[in-house]
This record gives structure tokens, sequence and C-alpha cells, in this order.
């Protein structure tokens, strides 16, 4: 699992302070697959523009937060 939080509409990991939420391992494998599963793809999109409030590229922000995670 992977703890993240919504800072000014952009998402990063979280750090100690602040309203936090979790991405499971079973998104983040969807994430990680490159055929990705259109429908588990938009779930994930709309609960992570649900997270921030906001639409934009959050599955890319997280594609690159992935990178930085192991
Ligand atoms: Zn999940």
């Amino acid at each position: 699992m992977l703890r993240l939080r919504c800072e000014d509409k952009k998402l990063v990991l979280f750090k100690n302070n602040g309203r936090s939420f979790y991405i499971c391992n079973d998104c983040i494998s969807i994430i990680k697959e490159s055929q990705n599963n259109q429908k588990d793809y938009k779930k994930l999109e709309k609960t992570l523009f649900r997270e921030c409030k906001n639409k934009d590229d959050y599955i890319g922000q997280l594609k690159e937060i992935l990178t930085h995670v192991r």
C-alpha cells in the first residue's frame, strides 16, 4: 500500500501531516502493468479525482511517484 496526500491539487507522498488516503497494491499493479484494464484504470482515476477534488493527470503523477518508491 502507498499512503498519499493531495496537496495544492498535486499528488504527493504522505509526510505525517494533513489528510491522507491509501492506494492499495491492486491499484498499484493496475498502474504498473502496461496493459491496463480500462475499467479498473478509470475507477482508479475517479478515486484520485475524488480525493483531490480536481481533475488532472493524476495517473501520470502517480506513475511518477511510483518510479521513486520501492
Ligand atoms: Zn485499490
